[in-house]
């Protein structure tokens, strides 16, 4: 179930957090049924966002991601979380995701510059 955030846009209900930096596994991109797990590997952007050897971490798109839950158990470092079970301590990550890409699009005023 989607639920607006403050910004009353819709906010992801699963969120990438830390387990994921240094790892960046895949699995989750393939187990994906609508292709919102960014970004992907071997793909060079022409929207100039910073490709898979550049990130340190996968981001789901919020708007794309329709909360299946199958990213979830391929991913080997559980980096992977539905919001009401992100914990405390990553709840950056809800932020950290979204301002990589939302909507298919990339946000480079809200993506730090590597
Ligand atoms: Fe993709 Fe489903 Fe995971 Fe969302 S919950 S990122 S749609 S696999």
């Amino acid at each position: 179930m989607r639920r607006p955030c403050r910004t009353e846009s819709w906010i992801v209900a699963y969120i990438i957090a830390e387990p994921c930096i240094g790892t960046k596994d895949t699995a989750c991109v393939d187990a994906c049924p609508v292709d919102c797990i960014h970004p992907k590997k071997g793909t060079q952007y022409e929207d100039g966002r910073p490709g898979f050897e550049q990130v340190d971490q996968l981001f789901i798109d919020p708007v794309e991601c329709i909360d299946c839950g199958a990213c979830v158990p391929v991913c080997p470092v559980s980096a992977i979380f539905a919001l009401d079970d992100l914990p405390e301590k990553w709840h950056s990550y809800i932020e950290k995701n979204s301002s990589y890409v939302e909507g298919g699009k990339f946000q480079p005023d809200r993506y730090p510059a590597a």
